[in-house]
């Protein structure tokens, strides 16, 4: 193991993730959580803060999608060699799942930040030797639903696990656990342990991040299931903090356990407080790493006129100052670009011509990726020679009703095209590679989810960075980006505090019929007026000067883990 000695003590935040999206290929992602995750990591080493990863290591990934003829999901498993990329941990730690005793070991991934810090991200495996079968199986797949029994022995291994195989690599100094969503609040019951039983020691170590709006969104865990795993090892006090209604709720586990709590932009934070009312819940808007999600033309931009963006990307506020011409030329070049990968990809052509408008993200229900097709002759008339449309998502394999989603998103484009020539485009298995081409490289990104239900969303604020214009509901990070700067897109509905007390939030029609008339009255018009259009890109990549993970990771530092700057480490706790 080359992490050298110093860095192990200088190491002071331990960030606990059951995703950390590192690299497209490494499966260790499966929609935002870990894409914000990567994206924490990255601007952390930039930023050199002391900070160490936790993770598991999925041998099988999430899953490779694909379509068939008819539009149904089809989910392969992830073949991938982990084992050339990474380093193994020699000695595997010990831990108890029911009665029995599991080993596990890490694979060492560096994330290395432009200094040339190191953060060391550890991918927990049980594919140890001595394991059993059924035992070396446990870390195969993220998100794994076969069982609930599955399910929690997995939180068990990255939250136990973890702890355990960070002290057992030396990291004696460790000041904050940073636990990022409840998956990973398993960590309190080791840390507790670890510090004498004492709950006020394991608090003044603990920071938390929740990402779930609504309450069927947290994690619960049934007491036979508990008792089952734990037999009698899950400390009475800790089981008491987190159960609710006879279930343990991992988000109330880490909320009783930590010294600092926070929500992940400024609505979700109004929501989690009403969640829960007896906690002091902060905000943290989240951000992007921009140099990983700026695309190549635009990052040739920003070069020239600002050559140290990236450790200071306050100087995008000046965005205003682009060069038209620059600009339009490099949105073309990715226009271009992510066309050229269509038409290798997909039986339907897309046509450079047209305003291309991108919904990309997990087909989460509540996203509802459908809405924009509520009425399909208006929208087939309105886009016909003028718009075309292209999807990306994954659906959890589970999840029945995302999947006809997708269907319907094949049928409704199958009628457009059939009555209007207007093009739907489906691409297959959404990564972080299609993400980069898709956020770059349509013109418009569509947003439309269920009112509060999207604690930020992020790859809005990745369009808006390469000059794309968002059309969003004002939820999430766009309530903030919008009234930031209300010429950078488009809003769909109104600010929160607009609507009535009874007025309702979500209605089909009416949210179809708005985005219709944004369409019909505002988006396209403004499209045949160069001038117009290239003003507002300039407003959206402004934004970036603020929706960044440098900034976020700077309040992290400040708020969350009483990070000082100072030498000789450029973060350092008291
Ligand atoms: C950015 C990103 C997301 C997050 O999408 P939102 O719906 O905006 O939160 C999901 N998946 C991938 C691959 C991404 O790159």
């Amino acid at each position: 193991m080359e992490i050298n000695k110093d860095l192990i003590d200088d190491t002071r935040v331990a960030y606990i993730s059951m995703e950390i999206g590192m690299d497209s290929n490494i499966p260790t992602y499966s929609g935002g959580l870990g894409v914000l995750a990567g994206d924490t990591v990255r601007s952390a080493a930039d930023l050199e803060i002391p900070m160490v990863g936790i993770c598991l290591c999925y041998s099988s990934g999430y899953f490779y999608q694909l379509f068939n003829e008819k539009g149904e999901q089809k989910e392969k498993e992830i073949e991938w060699s982990f084992f050339y990329e990474f380093d193994k941990v020699e000695k595997p730690i010990k831990m108890m799942l029911e009665d029995r005793e599991i080993k596990v070991s890490a694979w060492l991934y560096k994330m290395i930040g432009q200094s040339g810090h190191v953060i060391p991200i550890y991918l927990l495996t049980t594919e140890v030797e001595g394991n059993e079968d059924w035992m070396q199986k446990l870390t195969g797949s993220l998100y794994d639903s076969t069982s609930k029994w599955n399910r929690i022995a997995q939180e068990m291994i990255l939250g136990i696990g973890g702890v355990k195989l960070l002290k057992s690599l030396g990291y004696e100094n460790i000041t904050t656990y940073h636990i990022n969503e409840g998956h990973g609040a398993f960590s309190t019951i080791e840390l507790y342990k670890n510090l004498g039983e004492d709950l006020y020691k394991v608090k003044e170590r603990v920071a938390f991040t929740t990402h779930t709006p609504v309450p069927a969104g947290h994690d619960r865990f049934g007491k036979d299931l508990v008792d089952k795993v734990f037999v009698d090892r899950f400390p009475k006090k800790l089981l008491e903090l987190g159960t609710e209604n006879g279930e343990l709720n991992m988000t109330l586990l880490a909320m009783n356990c930590s010294r600092y709590i926070n929500a992940v932009a400024q609505k979700h934070g109004e929501t989690t407080r009403e969640m829960f009312p007896n906690y002091e819940i902060d905000a943290i808007t989240n951000g992007i790493h921009l140099p990983f999600w700026v695309s190549k033309p635009i990052q040739r931009i920003f070069d020239r006129k600002w050559p140290n963006w990236k450790s200071k990307p306050d100087v995008l506020s000046n965005a205003i100052e682009i060069d038209d011409l620059e600009l339009f030329d490099a949105h073309i070049e990715n226009k271009f670009n992510l066309i050229s990968y269509q038409k290798g990809h997909s039986w339907n052509l897309l046509d450079e011509e047209l305003i291309t408008i991108g919904f990309a993200r997990r087909f989460a229900t509540y996203k509802r990726a459908i809405l924009i097709f509520h009425n399909l002759d208006r929208l087939g008339k309105m886009c016909k020679g003028e718009v075309q449309f292209i999807f990306a998502g994954k659906a959890h394999p589970k999840d029945q009703a995302g999947k006809d989603y997708i269907k319907k998103i094949f049928e409704a484009g199958e009628y457009l095209y059939d009555n209007y020539g207007v093009k739907v485009v489906l691409m297959e298995n959404y990564n972080m590679d299609l993400a980069h081409m898709l956020v770059s490289g349509v013109d418009v990104w569509l947003n439309c989810p269920e009112r509060y239900r999207e604690a930020s969303g992020t790859s809005g604020m990745k369009a808006a960075l390469n000059g794309v214009l968002n059309f969003s509901v004002l939820d999430g990070w766009w309530i903030e980006g919008f009234r930031k700067q209300p010429d950078a897109g488009w809003a769909i509905g109104k600010f929160p505090e607009d609507y009535a007390e009874n007025e309702t939030l979500n209605d089909w029609e009416r949210d179809a019929k708005e985005i219709y008339d944004i369409l019909e009255n505002e988006i396209i018009p403004t499209y045949m007026n160069h001038d117009e259009w290239l003003y507002k890109c300039k407003n959206a990549i402004s934004l970036a000067a603020y929706f960044n993970t440098h900034r976020m990771v700077k309040e992290y530092a400040q708020k969350g883990y009483n990070l000082k700057k100072q030498k000789p480490w450029k973060y350092i706790s008291e």
